[in-house]
């Protein structure tokens, strides 16, 4: 069985590792000290990685804007839902936003390109 989290909390744990991914390549870069083309190639793909993330970032919060915002009916935990199903930030309960798929078995599937582009 796939496992599934919070779409928001996903984009973010990427975001993070983009920076450390970033991090681990500009630190890479200075084992070519004798290269320096190899090296700035290095440095900048770190750099890029980076700027990536702070794009990511800002994406998240383009997001988090839209989602809706859910008190879970299993933690009490206010949490936000993007698309129709969505898991719950805190403890993973599936919510969804579409009365006729309420009771049914996750499906990430239901979150259709069309629904999430709205
Ligand atoms: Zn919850």
């Amino acid at each position: 069985m796939a496992k599934y989290s919070n779409k928001i909390n996903k984009i973010r744990t990427f975001a993070l590792s983009l920076v450390f991914i970033g991090f681990i390549i500009m630190y890479g870069g200075i084992f070519f000290k004798s290269y320096p083309i190899v090296m700035t190639i290095f440095m900048l793909l770190g750099l890029l990685s980076i700027i990536f993330s702070t794009v990511v970032y800002f994406w998240i919060g383009m997001l988090s804007t839209r989602a809706v915002q859910v008190v879970c009916p299993n933690c009490n935990k206010l949490t936000k839902v993007l698309g129709r199903v969505d898991m719950c930030m805190y403890c993973n309960e599936p919510l969804t936003l579409d009365p006729s798929l309420e009771g049914k078995d996750f499906d990430e599937s239901y979150n259709s390109k069309k629904t999430i582009q709205q």
